[in-house]
């Protein structure tokens, strides 16, 4: 249903609803409590905010809707991997995937619904762009995961670290992403540090030049070639922003961010770049630019219709191992979820069908 009248609370930024909230009459810091009722409690509607008046509740029921999105085609992973679609006001649907691990867990969101870039290796791809998500779209996968996972005590945080790694390329929706951070991290709400939210980018050069002044949370770049022509070849952007000035750019984010490590993902596909001869090729690219990095290999998802194939598991330790032997620090990203279509964009791909199949009966 679309309300044209009244305001959605989410819509706000904690600015934006304190100042409205002051030009109605309420005190700051009651303001600033029905931020907290929202954003650290976790409430469902304003009549649950039991510090405030009955009067001041009727105040907000009049003036806002407390409208939260929704989610559909939830799926459990046998490994505890929840992965979701969140269905938006005009019935677009994003993906979101959360991944418990021992010592951490982490929520995988989108930016964009669908993407304009198409990285061959990525289902994703495969979709156009819809639109770049709002900034409480963007949130409210946080909010609808931690409800999910009824995580809403601030004592025993369940849910630790958010990647930007979903649907879409977050440099291209670049002041929702910025304002969505704002809210996340706002420490009297969801209270994320920026040390535990990463973005990762296909290698926009002046975003990533941008978000290294202005953002400050950790960056991953999705490399996956190890020179031009090949990288050109699987990820088109590198047309536009080929190695030499992505890895430049990475270099000032060293400089501007002495603390933080650059992650440079590497999906592994048979092959085509996952021969020893790319793994030297790769030390040699990031000592020439002496980056502050890490490189996690990525096990490929295999997906219809994609060309690629996914790396046997001895060469991939092979080419780990490479990297080791000349002082970089190499993971292997654990594979995750595989039985609940983990491979991003494949479950909106799967709705998709399933909604055009119910059309043409
Ligand atoms: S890898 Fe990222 S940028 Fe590339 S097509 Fe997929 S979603 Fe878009």
């Amino acid at each position: 249903m679309i309300h044209n009248k009244k305001n959605n609370i989410f819509f706000l930024t904690k600015k934006e609803l304190i100042l409205e909230l002051v030009s109605l009459g309420f005190k700051r810091f009651v303001a600033s409590q029905i931020w907290g009722w929202i954003y650290a409690k976790g409430v469902v509607d304003f009549s649950k905010m039991s510090n405030v008046s009955k009067n001041n509740i009727d105040v907000l029921n009049h003036n806002f809707l407390f409208e939260r999105l929704t989610t559909i085609n939830l799926t459990r992973s046998f490994d505890n991997t929840i992965k979701f679609l969140v269905r938006l006001q005009d019935n677009r649907e994003v993906e979101s995937v959360y991944i418990p691990e021992e010592d951490r867990a982490t929520l995988c969101i989108s930016s964009q619904v669908g993407c304009t870039l198409s990285c061959k290796f990525c289902h994703t791809g495969t979709q156009t762009l819809v639109r770049n998500l709002e900034a409480h779209e963007i949130v409210a996968q946080i909010i609808l995961t931690k409800d999910l996972i009824n995580d809403w005590d601030s004592k025993n945080r369940k849910l630790t670290n958010i990647v930007f790694m979903g649907m879409g390329e977050p440099f291209f929706n670049y002041e929702n992403v910025a304002k969505a951070l704002e809210i996340i991290c706002d420490p009297e709400g969801l209270n994320f540090s920026k040390r535990r939210i990463t973005i990762s980018t296909s290698g926009l050069v002046p975003e990533i030049l941008r978000c290294s002044q202005e953002l400050k949370v950790n960056l991953a770049i999705s490399l996956h070639g190890t020179n031009d022509k090949l990288r050109t070849d699987i990820m088109a952007i590198n047309k536009k922003y080929p190695l030499h000035d992505l890895l430049s750019a990475c270099k000032t984010y060293n400089q501007e961010n002495p603390q933080q490590k650059i992650t440079f993902e590497y999906v592994m596909l048979r092959d085509v770049n996952d021969k020893d001869e790319h793994a030297y090729e790769l030390v040699k690219l990031i000592k020439k630019y002496n980056l502050n990095c890490k490189v996690n290999l990525i096990p490929f998802n295999k997906w219809n219709g994609c060309e690629y194939d996914t790396s046997n598991i001895t060469q991939t330790k092979k080419f780990q191992e490479i990297l080791k032997k000349h002082d970089l620090i190499a993971t292997i990203r654990k594979t995750r979820g595989d039985d609940v279509l983990a491979a991003c964009g494949q479950l909106k791909s799967a709705s998709e069908r399933v909604k055009k199949s119910s059309l043409k009966e």
